[in-house]
């Protein structure tokens, strides 16, 4: 096991992790040998087509599932001597980290108990971590409304009162209540009505700036994540394809995955912003990938030795690294 120190720059790094679901010959290969790292302070996007493990790495950092491998080091800070393998850490250890590492989902209607008041809702929240006790309850829960938009009012009503956006607002509040430093948001924005998302995504980049938070921005919509990141993780088929600093990324993507997915034209009406475009074929079965480089099955470059490479990210710029070698593209 590694206990090398982190980047010193770095909250997290994923090393070689996997998650298989299922036993036997052909576990579904979830996430297949991700190795990337996330530093402090910044918004790191994670892209990639509907199933190619991106909930899977969000639910592995926050301990919603077990790793099948690999190591997810954490160092809160720079005083700690050793990062902690978040990995390694049985349920009742990681406990406590809990409230340093957040999730937002998709649809927080859906993890909202419909017969709680929101007081009781961000109370619950506040009660699991002992945190702003008796007389400075009150007071707490009114400043993570505020700290969302939302009004001091809005404690004493329930979850249906709600619009969408609100609704998401809550589930924010609810992450925020416990003091996190690192926060998961997992497709925050694919639930909300489009008018709606740009007012979220300003909300999550104020609060990150102001709560010095760190972010792991889950999302298959490439404006958004232009917009909001900081570097950007693309994933293909539970494997890391390109890894390289927002800037960079869009405006010369090495990998001909990437160049896939930034292929759409741009759509003259700004409602209808560049999502992940369907590749020609099928996602292959991850229970069955192919061999070599995983995308060659679709990549409009392939050659032979693809089906027998053993594909590797490559830095090719300071800080841009992909993972095909082909370096004329
Ligand atoms: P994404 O969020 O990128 O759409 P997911 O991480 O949800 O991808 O899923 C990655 C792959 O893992 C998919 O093939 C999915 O069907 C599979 N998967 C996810 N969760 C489970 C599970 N609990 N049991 C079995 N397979 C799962
Ligand atoms: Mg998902």
């Amino acid at each position: 096991m590694t206990t090398a120190t982190l980047a010193h720059d770095n909250l997290l790094e994923v090393r070689n992790l996997r998650k298989y679901f299922g036993k036997g010959s052909h576990p579904v290969r979830a996430v297949d040998d991700v190795s990337f790292s996330i530093r402090k302070g910044e918004t790191l996007g994670l892209v990639g087509e509907s199933g190619s493990g991106k909930s899977t790495i969000g639910r592995l950092l926050t301990r919603l599932v077990d790793p099948t491998d690999g190591e997810m080091l954490y160092q809160p800070a720079a005083s700690e001597a050793t990062p902690r393998d978040l990995a390694d850490l049985s349920q009742a250890q990681f406990r406590p980290l809990r409230s340093k590492i957040q999730i937002i989902f998709q649809d927080p209607y859906a993890s909202l108990n419909p017969r709680m008041r929101i007081r009781d809702v961000l109370g619950e929240a506040l009660d699991t971590h002992g945190l702003a006790k008796g007389s400075a309850r009150k007071p707490r829960i009114e400043q993570l409304l505020q700290q969302v938009g939302l009004r001091p009012e809005h404690a004493d009503r329930y979850p249906h009162e709600f619009s969408g956006g609100q609704r998401q607002r809550i589930g924010i509040a609810r992450a925020l209540a416990v003091e996190p430093q690192f926060i998961v948001a997992d497709e925050p924005l694919s639930a909300l009505d489009v008018s709606i998302q740009a007012q979220v995504v300003n909300l999550l980049g104020e609060l990150k700036e102001q709560l010095g938070l760190t972010l792991l921005f889950i999302s298959h919509d490439l404006d958004v994540v232009e917009y909001l990141c900081d570097r950007v993780v693309v994933l293909y088929l539970g494997r890391v394809m390109e890894i390289a600093p927002t800037e960079s990324l869009y405006a010369n993507p090495r990998h001909p995955y990437t160049r896939a997915l930034l292929a759409a034209a741009p759509i003259p009406d700004p409602a209808q912003r560049r999502v992940v475009p369907l590749l020609q074929g099928d996602l292959p079965s991850p229970a069955n990938p192919p061999s070599g480089c995983v995308f060659r099955t679709r990549c409009p470059m392939a050659e032979e030795r693809c089906a027998s490479a053993d594909m590797q990210l490559r830095e090719v710029q300071s800080g841009h690294w992909h993972a095909c070698w082909r370096d004329d593209l």
